[in-house]
């Protein structure tokens, strides 16, 4: 179902500010070091109580790259020494064992991440020992609906190691690509062919795994409209299940490799708009549906059917269909929500380890939601995931008056509905098939914390809304 209007580049421009990307709210920014271990250990009890036996959500970081590509924002390591993964695992399994105790091994894996870095820098046997570890203290799900994902990085996979992965119980695959065009691969430092890139597609369905998703980055150096056509030309005959296409976001003050992009050779703001707007009429004429905030799914992917049902989330690793789902996360840096509580582990791996193996977690940091807060998070989810809210399902679950809580918010919106982003409704607010490109900048009328750090003149800290 593809209800996006014409493509107004004017528009979009306009509304073009640094906001966060609303996997959580409040962001990771405002996660605070007062949140403990024991924090993290009383969350844990409080979900083990309300939640029963609910399936769990888990999330696994493995920070290690063989090389760095010079786009990258992510927690990573970059290192060719691949004998750092076996005590990385070691403290994995340790940790599992620290987590699965929080919750008396009563509460099944349906959902699993592996991120990083690079996960298969890791040996298909280590995979294995974690994937042991995580089923002998929480067990994992078998049944068909479980969502167990890895991301793969075609330069470092073969086939045989693909088929390894499916044996293991990994039922979905995330492939990096970015462009194939061999000029922008060498300023980013990620040569990749298309060769290798589609073999992985063919051999990932061959072995039955369900869902095939890719990520691609627009605004990179070198893009031309005609280059990045290209790649989405081979991209979409290639026809993954689902498609990201991240907006990179140049900010060589906060990611040390970014300042090897020579920041000349990026695509000026209305250059890099029409490769948006290519991206989104490519994708959409292909029949894929636009889920919302980059990504795109086809129309019998569960990512569109959950959209269109209204049972969409977003969760860290972006659109989700498992809403409300207690997350583990593992690994250094990785970030957990139980409960009413964020918590994110040791940024570095020192503390990671030296944590682990004295045999307590690693939470280095996280926040306890306040009541205006899970407030706040349930509209602005509401907003990115289902197009709009009614007030009378905020006000029962939130015991307010919409109207009044939320009357300084409402009047910001209205400079936004002038704009024809949204529509206030008796009963509601509907996002406009306009605002469905803008959902950030909408989101942002309603976060508190975005808001205070505008007001205090808050050095950039997160990307451009585009
Ligand atoms: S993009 Fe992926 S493979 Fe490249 S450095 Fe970042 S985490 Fe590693």
């Amino acid at each position: 179902m593809n209800t996006l209007p014409a493509f107004d580049a004017a528009l979009i421009e306009r509304y073009d500010r640094p906001g966060p990307r609303y996997t959580s709210y409040p962001s990771a920014l405002q996660f605070t070091e007062r949140f403990d271990e024991a924090a993290y250990r009383a969350a844990a009890a409080r979900a083990r109580a309300a939640r029963g036996t609910a399936p769990l959500s888990v999330y696994v970081h493995v920070p290690f790259c063989a090389s760095p590509c010079f786009y990258c924002g992510c927690s990573r390591i970059i290192t060719r020494q691949f004998d750092r993964g076996e005590p990385y695992v070691q403290a994995l399994e340790k940790e599992i064992a620290l987590q699965g105790a929080l919750f008396e091994g009563r509460r099944a894996v349906e959902q699993l991440h592996f991120g990083g870095g690079t996960p298969t820098f890791l040996s298909s046997e280590q995979l294995g020992r974690i994937m042991a570890a995580l089923d002998d203290e929480f067990g994992l799900s078998e049944s068909e609906g479980r969502e167990f994902s890895i991301e793969l990085d075609p330069r470092t996979i073969s086939p045989p190691t693909l088929a390894a992965l499916a044996g293991l119980g990994f039922n979905r695959i995330s492939l990096g690509v970015q462009d194939f065009d061999p000029q922008v691969q060498q300023a980013v430092n990620r040569v990749q062919s298309v060769k290798d890139t589609l073999d992985l597609i063919t051999e990932a369905r061959r072995l039955g795994f369900r869902s095939v998703s890719v990520d691609l980055i627009y605004g990179l150096p070198y893009q031309t409209r005609e280059s990045w056509a290209r790649t989405l030309d081979v991209i979409t005959r290639a026809a993954p299940d689902r498609i990201a296409a991240y907006s990179y976001a140049h900010l060589p003050e906060r990611f040390k490799a970014q300042r090897h992009i020579d920041a000349t050779r990026l695509p000026l703001p209305r250059e890099k708009l029409a490769l948006l707007a290519l991206t989104i009429e490519r994708f959409t004429r292909a029949g894929y549906d636009y889920i919302g905030m980059d990504h795109f799914a086809r129309p019998h992917d569960e990512l569109a059917l959950a959209r269109r049902d209204g049972t969409l989330h977003r969760n860290f690793q972006g659109y989700s269909t498992r809403g409300g789902l207690d997350l583990v996360g593992l690994g250094m840096t990785s970030i957990g929500a139980l409960d009413d509580t964020y918590s994110q582990n040791a940024r570095q791996l020192d503390g990671y380890y030296s944590a682990i193996n004295a045999g307590v977690l690693a939470v280095d940091k996280g926040l306890r939601l306040t009541a205006e807060d899970k407030l706040r998070r349930d509209v602005i989810m509401a907003l990115m995931c289902r197009d709009g809210l009614r007030f009378a399902d905020i006000e029962a679950a939130h015991g307010i008056r919409f109207t009044e809580h939320f009357a300084a918010e409402l009047g910001h919106l209205g400079l936004l509905e002038e704009d024809g982003l949204v529509r206030r409704e008796a009963d509601g607010i509907r996002v406009t098939p306009s605002g469905r490109l803008l959902l950030r900048a909408i989101a942002m009328v309603f976060d508190a914390y975005a808001l205070r750090a505008v007001l205090a003149g808050a050095p950039r800290r997160h990307s451009a809304v585009i």
